[in-house]
């Protein structure tokens, strides 16, 4: 079924019709013919598979996941996998899409394609995460391949997540295949900077944004939400080149100091000690988690999950520039409020595609069994980001359009000439 178009505020937090409104507008400043939007709009695959797993008291239990294929006319459908309680088919769907707009935006040779299992990560045991891993896999794996379908970590999954699907997909096929996933420890092809990737993303985007705008690196005041992967390792990276990191959140809660924190002492602090980011020593202020994102800077970088900034908060969002780290961090009712207040928008589909891109580059380095150094590996990222952003900027001013409804256009335009030379297969 093809949802509707047009979100109420009641559906404002349904990220697939937030997905839909951004890409009507788009296409419609496009100009895209009628029938190319109904292919581009609807998923071409949506799977629902409903997996046994043995807990480890003995009894059995069935958890429901998805692996939703958006498009492959640009290449094999390529996404993350989400391990979260409230994964819905409507959330997977829309983090499709974006998957396909978002490689389009970077102009790798991939389509777009999202996981999602409907489990709490962090109340399962390690073999019982792996066991839900195998089998998931296992009912996915006639989808999964290199040529066809490539998945990478999202929220709740990691390195080892993608080592277990590596191995489950060789088993089955009787051969090692490094290159049917993403996001791999690098002892098992992964790449080097993949895991620094999206942070780094990020950081080159906010680097640009700060040059255009004319504002100073030194001292700049940046608010993160998020220390998982992405959060994390924008922190670490924008710390080290000068930024002052003043507001850090995660799911439990958010510190806020307007003197800036010592980001590498607060890595120390959640990944060696393994304790709460909020019960950092001297770490200033705590709040609620969405709370550090209103907080006044220069730089706001939502790095969670969706719908953070909403028509009811939108208006107190202080930052000059807003960089999406996260999927879908705003709500499509929000965009015209974030307008409104002269922020400059670095939107989730260009701001986090520094994953994708080195996704993209260990995709090809297991391919060819030839492994690149991470100078290597960081500049090839640097251009790529660099050509992206200076694209979407030239697109929103050539068409008049925020740079959101830029990076849309310039997406869908290249997903549609794509299509239209493969022609459609009867
Ligand atoms: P992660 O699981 O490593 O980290 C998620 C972070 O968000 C954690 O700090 C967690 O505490 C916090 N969080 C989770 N639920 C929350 C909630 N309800 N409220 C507040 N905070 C919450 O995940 P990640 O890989 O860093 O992904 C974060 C976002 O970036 C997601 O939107 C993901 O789709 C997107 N993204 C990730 C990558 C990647 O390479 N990992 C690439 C592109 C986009």
């Amino acid at each position: 079924m093809i949802l509707e178009a047009t979100p109420s505020v009641d559906n404002e937090i349904n990220p697939w019709l937030s997905a839909a409104a951004r890409f009507d507008e788009a296409a419609e400043r496009l100009n895209l013919d009628e029938g190319l939007c109904k292919v581009l709009r609807t998923a071409a695959l949506e799977l629902t598979v409903n997996i046994p797993v043995q807990l480890d008291d003995g009894r059995l239990e069935v958890f429901t996941g998805y692996r939703v294929q958006h498009s492959i006319v640009r290449g094999p459908s390529k996404g993350g996998i989400r391990f979260a309680p409230d994964v819905t088919l409507d959330e997977v769907r829309a983090l499709a899409a974006w998957m396909t707009w978002k490689c389009a935006v970077v102009n790798i040779p991939f389509g777009g394609a999202k996981g999602g299992i409907i489990c709490d990560p962090r109340k399962m045991s390690r073999g019982e995460l792996e066991r839900l891993t195998r089998r998931y896999t296992a009912e996915l794996a006639n989808w999964l391949g290199p040529e066809r379908d490539v998945p990478a970590p999202d929220v709740g999954t990691n390195e080892q997540t993608m080592a277990w699907v590596m191995d489950t997909y060789a088993m089955h096929l009787g051969q090692a295949t490094t290159a049917v996933v993403t996001g791999k420890p690098i002892e098992l092809g992964g790449s080097r900077g993949r895991k620094e990737a999206t942070g780094r993303g990020v950081m080159i985007c906010c680097d640009k944004a700060l040059a255009k705008l004319g504002i100073k690196k030194q001292g700049c005041r940046v608010v993160i939400q998020g220390f998982g992967n992405v959060g994390s390792m924008a922190a670490d990276l924008m710390h080290k080149s000068g930024y002052k990191i003043i507001g850090l959140a995660d799911i439990g809660g958010a510190l806020y100091n307007e003197k800036g924190l010592d980001v590498t002492k607060v890595m120390d602090w959640v990944y060696t000690q393994k304790k709460p980011l909020q019960d950092f020593p001297s770490g200033g202020t705590r709040m609620a988690s969405p709370d550090v994102l209103f907080q006044p800077c220069e730089i706001a970088i939502p790095a969670a999950i969706e719908n953070q900034i909403t028509e009811k908060n939108a208006s107190q969002v202080q930052a000059k520039i807003l960089c999406e780290g996260a999927n879908g961090p705003t709500t499509w009712q929000a965009d015209a409020i974030i307008d409104s207040k002269g922020i400059f928008t670095v939107p989730d589909i260009l701001g986090n595609a520094g994953g994708v891109t080195v996704s993209y580059f260990e995709w090809v380095q297991d391919r060819q069994g030839f492994f690149w150094r991470e100078s290597e590996v960081n500049e090839r990222l640097f251009d790529v980001m660099d050509n992206a952003f200076d694209e979407v900027v030239r697109f929103a001013g050539m068409h008049k359009v925020n740079n959101r409804i830029a990076a849309y256009m310039l997406a869908i335009d290249r997903v549609a000439s794509a299509l239209k030379l493969r022609g459609i297969y009867a």
